[in-house]
């Protein structure tokens, strides 16, 4: 039991980030882990992030959504979770996956101001409407998780409905984004680097995290600051542009990676390289048998996406995404192109990576759970 219990919160792992480009929602972890509601379980239980996550996937009609959390520091000692679960938050919040408050106070709101997030909460905010006026603006930018038949699912607290609607990064965020920032605490999970480097710089924990994942920082009286520590953000040079790309098979989504002008990244069945994007689960047969273990590497040059097959076989772009055969394409191994804005690069019929604003999704769509190893146990639906 424990073991399996392990490897749905492996899982989950996968699904919390803090990364700006890749969030799709930001909640409140102590909040979510309390609703005692959605399975009728412990008082509080970390397993509801990932039932909370899923209900997001199945509206969203993706797969590996990541969602950005918020912790209270009080979690990380919370003695109504398991040992188990306890050593997962903290691990989380070392690494940043996670981010960790003394004092939350509005900085869920914050992060999703800045990011154009929407909000999985039951709280209503009323007293910070006047601040943050998307809150009754725009329908759909909170929705409460409730218990429902196949697990939670959302209603908006504004206009009705159930879907939870992004907007835009404020133009706050799009400024704080155009920049690196460095925390002067060393060692910071989320700003790393500590204070420019130094003998030790290495063995900090996030130092390797790449500039272009950063959050956004908060703001405290128009100042720049660390949430964890408090501290005031160096201006660290202007961040690595990036694109986000997407990982399309079979007509749905399957995940989402950042491309930045730092490094390539290379898509295949199973690539060597480092940050490579892995699609072998997703493939039947015949396609793991064409798709190459790295099959196309894509690289961010002066704002475009460069294209390049490094496969046996060859692939193939499908101009504005056009399934017309006609329209595509060839692209040869060892040949490059640019991918225009709306184009698909096809490593194999179905198997398609572009922009991820680009790509629509294909009904019918069936998410991978990322409770898919959790004991029924943990799956209890609520006593009637
Ligand atoms: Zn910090």
């Amino acid at each position: 039991m424990r073991f399996e219990i392990s490897k749905v919160l492996d899982a989950i792992e996968g699904r919390v980030c803090t990364d700006p480009s890749l969030a799709r929602a930001v909640l409140d972890l102590a909040e979510i882990i309390r609703y005692q509601d959605i399975d009728g379980g412990r008082p509080a239980s970390l397993l509801r992030l990932g039932m909370v996550i899923d209900a997001l996937s199945r509206e969203l009609e993706e797969d590996s959504v990541q969602v950005y959390a918020v912790v209270h520091r009080a979690l990380l000692s919370d003695a109504d979770l398991t040992s188990n679960e306890r050593m997962v938050v903290r691990r989380w919040a070392d690494d940043g996956l996670v981010e960790v408050l003394d004092n939350p106070g509005d900085r869920m709101l914050e992060v999703a101001d800045l990011l154009g997030l929407p909000v999985l909460s039951r709280v209503r905010f009323d007293g910070l409407r006047g601040r943050f006026p998307w809150l009754v603006e725009q329908p759909g930018r909170v929705v409460a998780p409730v218990p429902g038949a196949g697990g939670p699912v959302f209603i908006a607290h504004v206009g009705g409905g159930h879907a939870p609607v992004a907007g835009k990064r404020s133009p706050t965020g799009a400024k704080l984004l155009a920049r690196q920032w460095r925390c002067p605490e060393s060692g910071c999970a989320l700003f790393g680097g500590g204070g420019g480097g130094g003998a030790f710089a290495d063995l900090a924990g996030g130092a390797d995290r790449s500039p272009a994942a950063q959050p956004p920082p908060s703001l405290r009286n128009g100042v720049p600051t660390c949430p964890r520590h408090g501290a005031r953000l160096g201006d660290g040079g202007p961040r690595p542009r990036t694109e986000v790309l997407a990982v399309r098979v079979g007509g749905l989504v399957r995940r989402r990676f950042v491309l930045s002008e730092e490094q390539p990244v290379v898509a295949g069945r199973a690539p060597e390289q480092e940050g490579g994007i892995m699609l072998g689960q997703w493939l039947n047969d015949e396609a793991r048998r064409w798709i190459s273990r790295g099959h196309v590497r894509f690289e961010l040059r002066v704002g475009e996406v460069i294209v390049t097959d490094v496969s046996t076989n060859g692939s193939g772009i499908r101009p504005a995404g056009s399934m017309n055969e006609a329209d595509r394409i060839p692209l040869a191994p060892q040949q490059s192109r640019v991918l225009g804005e709306n184009d698909m690069i096809e490593l194999y019929p179905g198997v398609q990576i572009g922009r991820a604003e680009e790509l629509p999704t294909g009904a019918p769509f069936t998410p991978t759970s990322v409770m898919a190893e959790a004991p029924t146990m943990a799956m209890r639906l609520p006593r009637p």
